[in-house]
């Protein structure tokens, strides 16, 4: 049986889908007893942004998606939904729908069944159902299932068919709680795809719950990255990947250099600590000098790591720090010019691509 990803828990609207509906918190916070579960936090997300809320276990992300729902009361704070303060108001007054992972269908309903549920529930005219049916059903590409049962489908066409349910609803705001979470690897992949895809056409703002860092950064037109309840820097793919505004961002998302400040000083003058992304540093013999625009670390190579795409080379510094340079590997596969273990070697970036972390 759906479990509490009812449809019948939301509003229907009949305004087209394309009316703008952002979303916005003010000063939200959460406490479950003495446990702070979100503390703080002022959020705006645009009316047709992918937004993605990205952070470890335990960090609030679930809990703040909750609240937008109406699914969690806020302790402290405001939601406004397209300006209208909806603090207040019961998960079905909201124009808001949410997919959830655990997306259990309702195995003896054929699959247009499945997704007329919401509308039958709220005794919607046949007519009119059929028709939103089928264009669910068209809005995630399987139109030609509509007669299957669900355990005639995949696992990523059933995680379809979960958006066809709250998509027909046409809800303003779609909620999306890790919907990818229990997808193989490479399904997920191909899923990340269409659900952009999807969310371009229909046009309504999404926001996203995921662990996932690159997941994230594939889909999202803007990630909050979150931790201990707090958002710690809000920004496009770009923005929070090449300049990550704190430590915890850095490394959280994807793989970084952190160059503690006393370091950062001595190599390049600079006056805080800098991440530097492995992909941004480049291993050369260690008597090639670096340009002025560069720095660079003498070192040894501790290990070397073939990923298929890249080689990761850990080069262990004579400072005592460990580095992480990635090259691509589209040399020749018999290409002799790499490094190997033990080899004495100068690790070297830019200067400009360390971003500074304050
Ligand atoms: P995330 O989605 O980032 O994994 P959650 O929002 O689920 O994080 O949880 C944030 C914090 O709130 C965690 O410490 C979690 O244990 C706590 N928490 C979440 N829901 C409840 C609840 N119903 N009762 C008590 N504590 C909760």
């Amino acid at each position: 049986m759906p479990g509490t990803d009812s449809p019948a828990a939301t509003l229907d609207s009949d305004a087209p889908a394309s009316v703008d509906s952002g979303v916005e918190l003010r000063g939200v916070a959460k406490h479950y007893g003495d446990t702070v579960a979100v503390t703080d936090l002022d959020l705006v997300v645009e009316p047709g942004e992918f937004f993605s809320m990205l952070g470890p276990s335990g960090s609030g992300k679930t809990t703040v998606l909750r609240m937008i729902a109406g699914f969690e009361d806020v302790t402290r704070g405001q939601i406004l939904l397209d300006g209208q303060d909806v603090t207040s108001a019961a998960p079905f007054d909201r124009t808001v729908n949410t997919v959830f992972q655990d997306y259990a269908l309702f195995p003896h309903m054929t699959i247009a069944e499945n997704v007329a549920y919401g509308l039958r529930v709220r005794k919607t005219p046949k007519s009119e159902i059929s028709h939103r049916v089928a264009e669910a059903l068209e809005q995630v590409k399987l139109a030609h299932v509509a007669d299957r049962l669900p355990h005639q489908l995949s696992g990523g066409q059933r995680q379809r068919i979960a958006l066809a349910r709250a998509l027909i609803l046409r809800p303003r705001v779609l909620l999306l709680d890790e919907p990818l979470g229990a997808l193989d690897k490479q399904l997920r992949e191909q899923m990340q795809i269409e659900l952009k895809q999807i969310q371009r056409e229909v046009g309504i703002t999404f926001i996203f719950v995921t662990h996932d860092q690159e997941e994230a950064l594939t889909l999202s037109d803007r990630i909050a990255v979150f931790n201990e309840g707090r958002v710690e820097q809000v920004g496009t793919p770009r923005e929070v990947y090449e300049y990550p505004g704190t430590a915890f961002v850095a490394s959280f998302l994807g793989l970084s250099n952190l160059i503690p400040a006393p370091l950062a000083r001595e190599l390049c003058g600079a006056t805080a600590a800098l991440s530097v992304r492995p992909e941004r540093v480049r291993v050369t013999a260690p008597d090639d000098l670096p340009r002025e625009n560069e720095t660079s670390v003498r070192g040894t190579i501790s290990e070397t790591v073939y990923t298929g795409p890249t080689t990761r080379y850990i080069v262990e510094t004579e400072f005592g720090l460990q580095l992480i340079a990635e090259r691509h590997n589209d040399h020749a596969p018999d290409d002799t010019s790499a490094f190997h273990r033990g080899d004495p070697v100068r690790a070297v970036w830019f200067t400009e691509h360390a971003a500074i972390v304050p």
